[in-house]
């Protein structure tokens, strides 16, 4: 099944200049849907983890329904002031200004295995933000996946200590 074609290109979304890729055309479509997950569910074959770590918000659809199929734990990264328990956070600069993520202190234990994925890779930061909570909390990142991949963004440099994989790259 040819899943780029169910991503959307929307101009100057949320600002002039950037080309937002849009998968609600893929969420929408059943068969799309399954055939995504089905090909992450592919693409980490032979990664040991105990947990899936996504964040907010469209890494939430997909790695609860990877977790989900996989049979492991779904812990969520949220933007500040979401979770209602102890959290730890991370701040990162953005093109302008900056922002702040955060995880539950409890949602890892020392030594556990952790896939995180997101739904794209941009520039890298904000899976970087993951990454360094993960690691706070002393649990180890076997796998950084993505949906999709902006590869003129190079945003693996970022990561290039981790694995990397994506589905689908642009
Ligand atoms: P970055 O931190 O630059 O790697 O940006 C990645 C995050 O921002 C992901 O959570 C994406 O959902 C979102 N994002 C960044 N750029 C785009 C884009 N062109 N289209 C859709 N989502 C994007």
């Amino acid at each position: 099944m040819d899943l780029k074609s169910y991503i959307r290109e929307v101009p100057d979304f949320p600002k002039p200049g950037i080309g937002f890729k849009d998968i609600m055309p893929l969420l929408q479509d059943k068969e799309a849907f399954r055939a995504a997950i089905d090909d992450l569910y592919e693409m980490v074959q032979g990664y040991d983890f105990d947990k899936i770590v996504a964040i907010e918000s469209r890494g939430f659809i997909l790695g609860g329904a990877l977790a989900n199929k996989m049979g492991v734990g779904f812990i969520p990264v949220r933007k500040k002031g979401k979770l209602p328990s102890e959290v730890i956070s991370y701040t990162y600069q953005l093109e302008y200004g900056e922002d702040t993520l955060e995880m539950h202190e409890d949602s890892l234990v020392k030594g556990e295995r952790v896939l995180i994925l997101d739904d794209l890779l941009a520039t890298g930061g904000t899976v970087s933000a993951a990454i360094n909570m993960v690691s706070q909390l002393g649990a180890s990142v076997v796998l950084v996946a993505f949906l999709i991949e902006l590869k003129f963004l190079s945003g693996r440099e970022k990561i290039k200590d981790y694995p990397i994989k994506s589905l689908i790259q642009f």
